[in-house]
């Protein structure tokens, strides 16, 4: 057990030289759909000081997305009774903001909730649901009956040809985002013409949120985002006989994230670097190969900065410029995994056989390597997980 003064001592010992961060995945380490896991609140108090605010920078990086930042932001401070600011959520489309180059292109979006506000917060400029295509073509939706018109329409709306596809979350009709992507994908982002009969290069796609499974109250997880993308890498394969390539995967485990989230907890740190990034999570395949990933991005990162160093060093005989590039990255990332959520101890799920092919699909750039999958540690939930931190960074101390 860690008392305030002992605990306030690390900190302000940490604080005059480099301070740890904590990254919290949500659902099945916080929170069972809308229920609150006990162990959090109580997890949470050891990070706070009297006045509820918090003594290590910390984040909360969810693969969720249908929704905007700060109402998960709401949600997280009304649940969890702490004052949490839409600027410690990183949501699995939240680094959308830094790609610029996408965001003059005409992008469609699929998901639910309230796609095109949260595109146009992410700095998208021209917007296409899936409900306004669906609209303006009302022939190519077939699979409800009870949808179908009756008559030939004719449609008033022109819109735009289509340049790229956002992948937000899964949408609540399957059959019809299935049917209209492969549409704007086939037809090269004009869906009422006839599919190309060329083999053109494929539009770009930006898929979030690669989850195949996600923790809610039921007994057992829940279909997510990444088995809607499933659906669909099956479909275009069997159609086309090619692969569906992304342009860019968002959400854990893609090191995109865990950049953005870092960028995130250092300005809680007055941009100044981290030491240790204990990053918590309930899923293998997401929050612990995410965090593996990272970690070794980060010592590749500094072995490369060491040897450049050298060479400034030799060149200029300053340290300065050493100092300066010291600042931008945590000098690790230590994963922790907890029993709360997807990772169940007595009866793993997935089985090691399909964890391979379950973290490919989708991530063809990122080659599998089972290592990554193995946790820094293994703890019962959340308060044991923070527990852990606190006593490794008064060790430190
Ligand atoms: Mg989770």
């Amino acid at each position: 057990m860690w008392s305030r003064g002992l605990l306030q001592q690390v900190v302000r010992h940490a604080s005059n030289i480099r301070q740890a961060g904590v990254l919290f995945d949500v659902d099945g380490v916080l929170l069972r759909g809308g229920s609150v896991i006990p162990a959090a609140p109580r997890a949470l108090r050891k990070l706070v000081d009297r006045n509820n605010k918090f003594l290590f920078p910390v984040v909360f990086v969810t693969n969720a997305g249908s929704c905007l930042r700060h109402h998960k932001a709401q949600q997280l401070s009304h649940l969890l009774g702490l004052q949490i600011t839409p600027e410690q959520v990183v949501l699995s489309h939240s680094p959308l903001q830094m790609m610029k180059s996408f965001h003059n292109k005409c992008v469609l979006v699929s998901g639910q909730g309230p796609v095109t506000q949260i595109a146009h917060i992410l700095g998208f400029q021209k917007i296409v649901t899936i409900e306004q295509l669906s609209e303006q073509h009302p022939l190519l939706d077939m699979v409800d009956h009870s949808r179908r018109p009756t008559s030939t329409p004719c449609s008033s709306q022109i819109l735009p040809q289509i340049q790229a596809i956002i992948l937000l979350g899964e949408p609540v009709r399957w059959e019809t985002n299935l049917q209209l992507l492969i549409d704007v994908l086939l037809s090269n982002g004009r869906p009422g013409c006839v599919y190309g009969t060329q083999m053109l290069a494929q539009m770009p796609v930006l898929a979030c949120n690669m989850d195949l499974l996600w923790m809610a109250d039921a007994p057992s997880p829940r279909f997510g985002h990444g088995i809607f993308l499933l659906c669909l890498e099956s479909v275009y394969k069997k159609l086309t006989g090619r692969d569906l390539e992304y342009a860019a995967v968002l959400g854990k485990p893609s090191l995109l994230t865990y950049q953005y989230a870092e960028q995130l907890l250092r300005q809680q740190n007055q941009n100044h670097k981290l030491s240790t990034i204990y990053a918590v999570g309930d899923n293998l395949m997401t929050d612990i190969y995410g965090a593996n990933l990272y970690n070794r991005y980060l010592a590749k990162h500094h072995s490369k900065m060491m040897s450049g160093t050298k060479l400034v060093a030799q060149g200029t005989g300053t340290q300065t410029v050493m100092a300066e590039e010291e600042l931008a990255f945590a000098a690790q990332c230590r994963s922790i995994l907890v029993c709360t959520g997807v990772y169940n101890p007595d009866s793993p799920l997935p089985g090691d056989q399909n964890v391979s092919d379950m973290m490919l699909h989708g991530c063809k750039h990122l080659k599998l390597e089972p290592d990554l999958l193995e946790p820094s540690h293994v703890v019962e939930d959340v308060e044991a997980a923070v527990d852990l931190m606190l006593q490794q960074e008064s060790s430190n101390t």
